[in-house]
């Protein structure tokens, strides 16, 4: 393929163009016919409404390097899947460089890469999106962000990510929804979607860790007050992580005690409340809702979940789900083979030299990359989202 393409170039009657000019020419292309490839707000909408009608979920794959973010889209591409690509309160900083450590810089390089790279996937639209952020990194994350995609969209750009997540699972229900109330107000002038999660999740993502019990499971009255105070999208989009027994990280199957009809009975009660008249203003919004199911949900913790599991919860109006743990397993077990499969290559051993292809970071990047993108596609199907890229 390459062949072809640089015996054109030669044959070509034109006079030569410098590769700097050909890049410029190819930007401003990109920048200007419409086949971006990061979601524009209205393209995330309608993203999520397909996946509600739909009954599929998107996979949302944690990202920490441009490495893994490039993994995350080979593997939507592979699948033909549209999909949310995440950045956590750690992985933020991590991508600002370890000694910048600096969340909002973080994720804004980590924004820029993804646009730039994402262009080159015409076929399917990636939304961009912060993870767990707690009360204690609002002011240094969530809130500097909201406030840069207010002043995008009132230069009449795009903001630079598409959602954000409000983590209040650490605070009592009345805080965690105040907060959420002030940050939709936020996220409707940032023209973005807000997340939130309601009830505890257990495990240990990112250095944080939550105990494993009864306030892992939410309750369908507490879907009501959220409804009552955020509105079911008359107030502005968001969708709301209810926890059924999540935990983070790695546990082996049977430890974690998912209970997902949980969510079904969250969905009846607020549905039934929007419809009685105890929720009366929001009724009107929910016309276009897939039947009984009032709220996108979100899916986080579900590594060593089932298979039936993950599709029992995706039928009850799941439309996201956080995938981060096994998604980085993928990728450093391919790390682990390269290595111990070329032991006296990696390094230098006995006075010997080693072998410089195989320490080159990029003998083990493919294979990473290669892996995760393999576990992304297995994600794709998992949820439903593959090959249905919105056209
Ligand atoms: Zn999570």
């Amino acid at each position: 393929m390459r062949a072809t393409a640089a015996t054109a170039d030669t044959e070509s009657p034109e006079p030569q163009t410098t590769p700097r000019r050909q890049a410029t020419r190819r930007v401003t292309k990109q920048r200007h016919n419409g086949t971006m490839t990061i979601a524009t707000p209205e393209r995330y909408a309608e993203m999520l409404d397909a996946a509600r009608r739909g009954g599929y979920a998107y996979p949302a794959i944690n990202v920490t390097s441009t490495q893994t973010l490039n993994a995350a889209l080979q593997g939507f591409a592979e699948a033909e899947s549209d999909g949310i690509i995440q950045v956590s309160v750690g992985g933020s900083a991590y991508f600002s460089g370890q000694s910048v450590n600096d969340r909002v810089v973080g994720s804004l390089a980590f924004a820029a890469f993804a646009h730039e790279v994402a262009a080159r996937y015409p076929g399917i639209t990636v939304a961009l999106h912060t993870d767990h952020c707690a009360k204690q990194y609002l002011d240094e994350w969530v809130r500097p962000l909201l406030a840069h995609e207010a002043e995008q969209v009132s230069r009449g750009e795009e903001p630079t990510f598409q959602s954000h997540m409000w983590d209040g699972s650490t605070v009592p229900l009345k805080e965690n929804l105040d907060i959420a109330e002030e940050l939709l107000e936020k996220s409707v002038k940032a023209h973005t979607v807000l997340e939130i999660e309601i009830g505890a999740v257990g495990g240990e993502e990112d250095g944080h860790s939550a105990e494993i019990n009864e306030k892992l499971y939410s309750t369908p009255a507490d879907g009501v007050r959220v409804a009552e105070r955020l509105g079911l999208g008359e107030r502005g989009r968001y969708m709301a992580a209810f926890t059924f027994g999540n935990v983070h990280g790695a546990y082996k199957p049977g430890v974690v005690q998912l209970r997902p009809k949980l969510l079904r009975d969250i969905q009846t009660e607020v549905w039934n409340a929007a419809h009685d008249g105890r929720l009366a203003g929001s009724a009107n919004a929910l016309r276009n809702a897939p039947e009984g199911k009032p709220f996108p949900l979100v899916f986080h913790g579900g590594s060593g979940s089932t298979p039936a599991e993950i599709a029992e919860a995706v039928s009850y109006g799941v439309v996201k789900m956080n995938i981060d743990t096994d998604t980085q397993y993928a990728f450093s077990r391919a790390i682990a083979g390269h290595m111990f499969r070329n032991y006296d290559a990696v390094l230098k051993i006995d006075g010997e030299v080693g072998n410089k292809k195989m320490y080159d970071p990029r003998s083990w990047g493919r294979e990473a990359e290669t892996a995760m993108a393999a576990r992304v596609v297995e994600a794709c199907q998992q949820l439903g989202s593959a090959g249905r890229a919105l056209k």
